[in-house]
């Protein structure tokens, strides 16, 4: 079983559905399970209203993409429980060894008054997984010392008290297209972009969409022509237009003559493409109650999932 996470941190934008979302609907086996991580996007200076809102949104965005209601929960919804074996794992593991994570390292530079939960949370992030007793955990690269950590703390728990949690491993993810941003093709595109004026969020109403494509950063060449590396502005939108029509960029490349023409046919490729999951996500926020239901069940399913290897491990532990 595969268990994917996905931050709230900013609203969902077009790489993460082209390169994530759209796939987990498609290919994602029967027992995955997804969740928004809500906890995780509480580690630096974070607004509550605003991430709680975000929270929603997403929930609402993954079931409209078409992952199947019962495979999605939100963290937060198992607060206790991976509050306790968060704790639990504290327990198991060495101030150095969360100290060395090269993420904190990197996000606490420089910085006064970081958050004690930007050095724990790759904790909290193996009590997601050992939680649900996920095997295998899709992570890129920035992921996978965290994951490691999963299975060292998964492994040093069954020795030492007994055998609770399967040990699990990071695997490469199920990826569609690399998004890059609009304004800046030298960047990915990111839900946590500060600025935002190259960036498509699946929410956006479709004349935002035309006009944020219109405005991509090309080259000075006359037609367009897949070269990722020397021309990343027109490639990505080749690979875009790909990604919506299920052609290979040198495909979309070969059938338009002009980049004004090209832009028109992404847009409209764009705008198709997250046309039924915007309405789909407007329809659910659009009743809250129907979508209280559906994260509770997913929060019960989750939390029901979990509860007898949290319970062992208190009991092995010394507790409860
Ligand atoms: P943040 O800025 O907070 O890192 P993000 O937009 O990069 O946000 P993540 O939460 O890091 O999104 O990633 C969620 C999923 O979306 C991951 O599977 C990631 O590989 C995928 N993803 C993110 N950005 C892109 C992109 N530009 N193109 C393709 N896939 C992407
Ligand atoms: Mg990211």
């Amino acid at each position: 079983m595969r268990l994917s996470g996905i931050t709230p941190s900013g609203h969902t934008q077009l790489g993460n559905h082209l390169g994530a979302v759209a796939r987990w609907a498609a290919d994602g086996g029967a027992e995955d399970l997804y969740f928004i991580a809500d906890l995780h996007a509480m580690t630096t200076t974070h607004n509550p209203a605003g991430l709680r809102g975000r929270t929603s949104e997403m929930l609402a965005i993954l079931i409209a993409a078409g992952i199947a209601p019962e495979r999605v929960f939100v963290q937060s919804d198992l607060a206790r429980e991976l509050g306790a074996l968060t704790w639990v794992l504290e327990c198991t593991c060495s101030y150095g060894e969360a100290a060395r994570m090269i993420q904190f390292k990197e996000k606490a530079a420089g910085q006064s008054g970081v958050r004690l939960s930007l050095l724990t949370y790759p904790v909290l992030m193996a009590a997601d997984i050992l939680l649900q007793g996920a095997a295998e955990v899709p992570v890129g690269e920035d992921q996978s010392q965290h994951v490691e950590l999963a299975r060292v703390l998964a492994r040093r728990f069954n020795s030492t008290y007994g055998e609770v949690f399967t040990v699990p491993r990071a695997v490469l993810p199920l990826t569609g297209a690399r998004v890059r941003d609009l304004a800046d093709p030298t960047r990915k595109m990111s839900k946590s972009n500060r600025d935002s004026a190259g960036v498509v969020f699946v929410l956006d109403e479709p004349d935002l969409i035309r006009r944020k494509i219109r405005r991509a950063v090309t080259d000075a060449h006359s037609a367009p022509a897949y070269e990722p590396d020397e021309r990343p502005g027109v490639s990505n939108l080749l690979e875009i237009l790909g990604a919506c029509t299920g052609t290979t960029p040198q495909e979309a490349a070969a059938a338009h003559t002009s980049y004004g023409a090209l832009k028109e046919a992404v847009a409209n490729a764009v705008i198709e493409t997250l046309r039924p999951i915007r309405e789909r996500t407007l329809a659910l926020l659009a009743d809250p109650a129907e979508l209280e239901r559906v994260r509770k069940a997913g929060g019960t399913r989750a939390a029901e999932r979990g509860e007898h290897r949290l319970s062992s491990a208190l009991r092995l532990i010394g507790a409860g």
